[in-house]
């Protein structure tokens, strides 16, 4: 039993009981395992009964000839068991438990058998399901559907055939003496099935077990219900759960033969039907539903026992299920309420919530008049915002450095003669104070996405950050920047995308167009993209800004210089007066993303 399987059976009561407890299956299977930690955790003798279907189960229960019946309902990657909620629904059962069970399935084989010698496999339907992506990369193999996975064991170690394997438990294994091929097979390491544990409804004792003291919070009900074949009949029924603070975690249709004209759904709900707001929402569902059945309400704490434990050892050269890497955490830059809501302000400037915004201007501020006039044209054509680098971060420390003070001087110069808001580059933790003084927005460079105390620092500023993705950062590093500046308490971060190093050496970068949908996806700070960096050469810049803003961008960040070709930094990019009028007048026909 794994850690995670312990848990999922709860605190032992002092007990002195035997449990005779029905399940589909015999010795070995899942249901038996469950249903042996059960009664182990509860001190409690665990007779055994098999059946061969799972209505057998309700019927043994019903017939008194089992305390407990357990059916699974739901699998992590092959969905509902359809066969289990249905069996449920049919009888009148008194619902105690969920329990949730990790499927450690192990691919078993006989003595001296090895993965290359299969020929066959047999298992579950559900589990074979489940393991799909390990047994399609086995050749030659067929998969040979049975009762269930302890029927498959047994079956297999009594034939002795070393062309045959079972997929199963390691207890399967030992209980059949198989020996272990190959172990995380499932398709995912999170692999957990429900099982439901209940009783006859006139039963005595145990029930108690399952009863909460006083709140509902860890109970779960599981609903049928139908509506009529109408639009919006079942978005309603839905509506009206929420309406009264109830949580559906799970939602599916349930096959009615012969039965036109409406349809039925399996519903699991958070909370207990004795709650008075469940009560309420019921009586509500009535008037709207062609039919409604609560199968039970029962205990779901096991759910807490989802958490995944350390990746198993391969025991042969099978193919294993990664180990997946350890997800950052980025509670502040992924607030879910605020989807689609992204927006952060810039003077009157609103970048995102609906706004597509464009920000020129040359790559570096070289002189009074160039940035003037730079900052003129893009003001005619529509940009809302001036760029130039007063502080350039250069590959080369011979390159231009910019202007330093004297280029931010500038710069806000001509942003106050054209009433733009300015952005410029902040290089170091010593130039914060200043610069968050004199411009509108702090501009982190691709090459400082990384750089820890700096995002502190500017995040300990009021002004706006534009963040600009590093040219070897993930999706996930851009997010965790972004989060380091949110946790100082800046919550105005304008996320960039500006290409990233491939191995194309076509175009300076790679414009990784693909990184707008998913941080439009999982964050709800605006995204913009700056097609100059992202492909480097002039002419690919306007079809790039069209693409940018059709995929979802917030706006773009675009360089524009009097004369590029005399342009001190990133000449080869700029775009011409003439060149970024086109482009904003391109980008008016295409349709902007809400
Ligand atoms: C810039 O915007 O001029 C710049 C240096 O960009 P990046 O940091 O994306 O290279
Ligand atoms: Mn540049």
């Amino acid at each position: 039993m794994t850690s995670a399987n312990a848990a999922a059976t709860g605190e032992p009561p002092p007990q002195n009981l035997t449990l005779s407890a029905a399940f589909e299956g015999i010795e070995g299977s899942y249901s038996h395992a469950v249903l042996s930690a059960y009664a182990a955790r509860r001190g409690v003798t665990f007779v055994p009964l098999g059946c061969s279907s799972f209505r057998g189960v309700a019927h043994a229960v019903l017939a008194g000839k089992a305390d407990l019946g357990l059916l699974p309902v739901d699998n992590a990657i092959a969905g509902t068991i359809r066969e289990g909620y249905d069996a449920l629904a049919e009888y009148e059962l008194d619902l105690l438990a969920e329990i949730t069970w990790r499927m450690d399935h192990r691919l078993l084989g006989v003595p001296g058998a090895t993965i290359d010698g299969l020929r066959e496999i047999d298992s579950h339907p559900v589990v074979l399901a489940e393991c799909g992506r390990f047994l399609g990369s086995l050749v030659e193999v067929r998969r040979v559907p049975v009762p269930d996975t302890g029927v498959a064991a047994r079956d297999v170690a009594a034939a002795g055939d070393a062309s045959r394997g079972a997929i199963a438990s390691s207890d399967a294994g030992r209980r059949f003496g198989l020996v272990e091929l190959a172990n995380t097979i499932a398709d995912h390491p999170d692999n957990f099935t429900r099982f439901v544990l209940f009783r006859a409804p006139d039963a005595r004792g145990l029930a108690a077990d399952f009863e909460p003291a006083q709140n509902f919070a860890d109970r779960k009900t599981s609903l049928v219900f139908a509506v009529a074949d109408i639009p919006g009949a079942l978005g309603r029924c839905l509506s009206i759960l929420g309406a009264h603070g109830l949580n559906v975690s799970k939602l599916d249709s349930k096959t009615r033969l012969g039965t036109s004209g409406q349809s039925s759904f399996y519903v699991d709900v958070d909370g207990d039907v004795r709650d008075e707001r469940f009560a309420e929402a019921l009586r509500a569902l009535r008037d709207v539903t062609v039919a409604l059945h609560v199968i039970g309400s029962y205990d779901a704490s096991s759910a807490a026992a989802r958490v995944r434990r350390a990746p198993a050892v391969v025991i042969d050269a099978a193919p294993a299920v990664a180990p997946q890497p350890a997800k950052h955490a980025f509670p502040k830059v992924t607030r879910r309420e605020h989807h689609g809501k992204a927006r952060v302000r810039v003077g009157d400037v609103v970048v995102g919530d609906g706004h597509f915004v464009v920000v020129g201007g040359p790559c570096s501020v070289e002189s009074r008049e160039q940035i003037l006039a730079t900052a003129e044209a893009v003001a005619a054509s529509g940009a809302v915002m001036l760029r130039g680098g007063a502080f350039k971060p250069r590959t080369s420390p011979y390159a231009f450095q910019g202007l330093g003070w004297d280029g931010v001087a500038l710069l806000a110069e001509a942003g106050r003669a054209t009433g733009l808001p300015i952005v410029s580059e902040v290089m170091s933790v010593e130039q914060v104070e200043r610069m968050a003084a004199s411009v509108d927005v702090l501009q982190i460079g691709a090459r400082n996405m990384q750089n820890f105390d700096l995002l502190k620092a500017v995040g300990k500023t009021d002004r706006p950050i534009l963040l600009k993705r590093g040219m070897a950062a993930s999706i996930d590093e851009l997010l965790s920047a972004a989060e380091y500046i949110l946790a100082e308490g800046n919550p105005n971060v304008i996320l960039c995308e500006r290409g990233i190093r491939t191995f194309e050496t076509a175009t300076r970068n790679t414009l990784d167009l693909s990184a707008i949908p998913v941080l439009r996806e999982r964050t709800h700070l605006p995204v913009m993209v700056d097609p100059s960096h992202g492909v480097g050469v002039r002419r690919w810049i306007a079809p790039l800004c069209r693409a940018a803003k059709a995929v979802g961008a917030h706006g773009l960040l675009i360089e524009v210089h009097p004369n590029p070709s005399e342009a001190k930094s990133d000449a080869d990019q700029a775009l011409t007066f003439g060149d970024f009028a086109q482009v904003m007048r391109e980008l008016k026909d295409v349709p902007l993303v809400h």
